[in-house]
């Protein structure tokens, strides 16, 4: 029987160097370290080029799973590691050779430590030659049912039959932190998933209206919010109590204008919680075209009234490309339950497509939304989720 003992893990080619290097690796084995919090036995072994989990009795197939949602990881594989002797090394092989149906295989050395005596083409026929002599095995190098690989290193040799993809992207954390405005929708999850790839630690806010928004739109938001944090580790989300400052955008504002100014107003508090937590950006799910808010000369209008950089990962998708991602990224069944918006209720018939900033100035200069954005902030509350559900209702 095979003895898997270590996770190897691969950060494939970085193109940082010296101190952004050791702080990349750092944080990707922190980063794992938080998805597999559970399982108290793991060792992590932090290399220049790789990270070794020994996994001191726990089971590596429960890991596999998690691992796969962590940013900053190229590739990665469940391995025996076995002593640098050619010996030990056929025996492993063989070993997993007989964990498979009959069939072909391949086997691919890779000599990491070059004053191994044997060269990897040898190695390779050495293990062939024995896996052939002792199976029914036969070896295709082109088209093989399985590969065994073999990576010979200084240490020790680490043998696996499979590697298995990584995310891709660099370990969150490493490029600073954004606050993402994220609603119940499909578009602003996503988002989040490609803040979080590009190394940005994501926190959310979201703007509810009670009475004229549930409980249950909430929970669905912090539900999206638990989902998307599988990528980060821990998310904190900001609610803010969003209905009088609404219901006054309402009462002086043309009806047309509503959804900009609201936007405004949005982006504004956003703003402000990103500076008290940090943040060097804002982070949208919005989309080129998608509604009339959305358009070039609305972002121009919105953009205006703040200066932190907006991100805004999917502005050039196609709803079908972000509903695929979504999907796969398993947030999708959430975003589609059927909770109201703050921004679905209030929706006016005729929103314009394209503002003119001296009007918005116009219609907020009509009302102290100063005062309403300051008792907004006040009564933000913060509420932390975890990738791990912990109780039935964050509320
Ligand atoms: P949908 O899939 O319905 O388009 P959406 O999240 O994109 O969902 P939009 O109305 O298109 O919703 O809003 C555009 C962006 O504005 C969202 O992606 C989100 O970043 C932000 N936003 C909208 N409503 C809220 C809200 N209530 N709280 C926080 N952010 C919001
Ligand atoms: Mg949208």
């Amino acid at each position: 029987m095979v003895q898997y003992d270590t996770i190897l893990i691969r950060y494939g080619e970085l193109s940082t160097k010296g101190k952004n290097k050791k702080d990349f690796i750092r944080r990707l084995s922190k980063n794992i370290s938080h998805v597999l919090e559970d399982k108290p036995n793991l060792e992590y072994i932090n290399t220049y080029d790789r990270i070794y989990i020994r996994l001191h009795g726990e089971d590596p197939y429960s890991c596999i799973e998690r691992i796969q949602k962590v940013f900053g990881i190229s590739s990665f594989s469940i391995t025996q590691k076995v002593p640098n002797t050619i010996e030990a090394m056929e025996e492993t092989c063989l070993a997993i050779a007989k964990e498979n149906e009959k069939g072909t295989f391949k086997v691919v050395a890779h000599r990491s430590d070059k004053t191994f005596e044997m060269k990897s083409d040898q190695i390779n026929r050495a293990i062939a030659t024995v896996i052939l002599k002792n199976t029914e095995h036969k070896v295709d190098v082109h088209n093989p049912d399985f590969k065994i690989h073999v990576e010979v290193r200084q240490e020790y040799t680490y043998i696996t039959s499979k590697i298995i993809p990584g995310a891709g992207g660099y370990p969150v954390g490493i490029n600073g932190k954004a606050m993402l405005l994220l609603s119940g929708g499909i578009d602003s999850p996503v988002a989040a998933y490609y803040v979080m790839k590009r190394g940005v630690e994501v926190e959310a806010i979201h703007f509810s209206s009670p009475p004229y928004t549930s409980t249950s739109a909430q929970e669905k938001v912090l539900e999206l919010a638990r989902l998307v944090s599988q990528y980060q580790g821990k998310m904190k989300v900001h609610v803010v109590p969003f209905t009088d400052l609404q219901l006054a955008i309402y009462k002086n504002c043309n009806e047309s204008y509503a959804i900009t100014i609201m936007r405004r107003m949005m982006v504004r508090i956003a703003e402000r919680v990103a500076k008290r937590n940090r943040c060097l950006a804002l982070a949208t799910g919005e989309s080129l075209g998608q509604v009339a808010s959305q358009t070039l000369e609305s972002m121009g209008v919105i953009n205006e009234v703040i200066k932190l950089p907006i991100l805004r990962p999917v502005v050039t998708f196609d709803k079908l490309d972000i509903i695929e991602v979504s999907k796969k990224i398993g947030t999708y069944e959430t975003s589609i339950l059927p909770f109201e918006d703050c921004c679905t209720i209030f929706t006016p018939k005729n929103p314009v497509t394209k503002p003119l900033s001296h009007r918005a100035e116009e219609y907020e200069s009509k009302f102290d939304f100063e005062t309403l954005i300051n008792e907004c902030i006040e009564n933000t509350k913060c509420i932390v989720v975890k990738p791990i559900k912990e109780k039935e209702n964050y509320l």
